[in-house]
């Protein structure tokens, strides 16, 4: 089964994406995680990519599209993955649906974690306060307003894409972490057998 998690920073896709690693045994697919750990190891691509993540911009579609399609082809991603993060931008979504028809596959939900744009900053701004060892470049208050705007302008218009594809399922993304996960897990209930996979 392939699931995307989709909503604006903050809205706790990797937190929700984590537990259904955990639950479905389908590995996380964080574009950004990847990115974070391309700067780390001090490679190519992270020294490219750094800069723009830092002001909160996009890095271009073809990177995250080639990092991704490197990624499907490891065998824990065999039986599906769930995407957090990815895609962004409606070039992203279609070459993911490029990818995935080549290896037999398709997208089979979209869970739209559906959250207050402004609780978002105080909940963004709580984050950074409460783990000040992990604050990331890109959370501080100027820049998690940019994340946002790209996020509008860039990564919303998918909603449509994907509404139109009678893929997109809604939850409240503002409700308790574990409210919110029986949510998708009752959504995921739902989902065809036929292409769970
Ligand atoms: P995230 O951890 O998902 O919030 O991503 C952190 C940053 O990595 C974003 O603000 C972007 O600069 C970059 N990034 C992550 N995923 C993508 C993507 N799918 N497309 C473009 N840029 C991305």
């Amino acid at each position: 089964m392939n699931l995307i998690l989709f909503g604006p920073p903050g809205s706790g896709k990797g937190t929700q994406a984590k537990i259904l690693q955990r639950e479905l045994g389908l590995p996380q697919l964080s574009t950004g995680d990847m990115l974070r750990s391309a700067i780390a190891a001090g490679t190519g691509l992270g020294k490219q990519c750094k800069a723009v993540m830092d002001c909160g911009n996009l890095v271009p579609d073809d990177v995250v599209v080639g990092i991704i399609a490197e990624r499907l082809d490891q065998a824990d991603c065999g039986d599906g993955a769930v995407f957090d993060g990815f895609p962004r931008t409606i070039a992203q979504a279609e070459a993911l649906d490029r990818m995935l028809a080549g290896r037999g596959s398709r997208i089979d939900a979209v869970i739209e974690l559906k959250v207050d744009d402004e609780a978002m900053v105080g909940r963004m701004e709580t984050r950074v306060k409460e783990n000040p060892g992990a604050i990331r470049p890109d959370d501080t208050p100027e820049t998690l307003k940019n994340r946002l705007a790209v996020y509008r302008r860039n990564t919303a218009p998918l909603l449509n894409f994907y509404r139109e594809q009678g893929k997109l399922k809604t939850v409240d993304g503002m409700a308790p972490i574990p409210q919110v996960a029986s949510s998708i897990r009752s959504i995921l209930e739902n989902i065809p057998a036929a292409s769970r996979r």
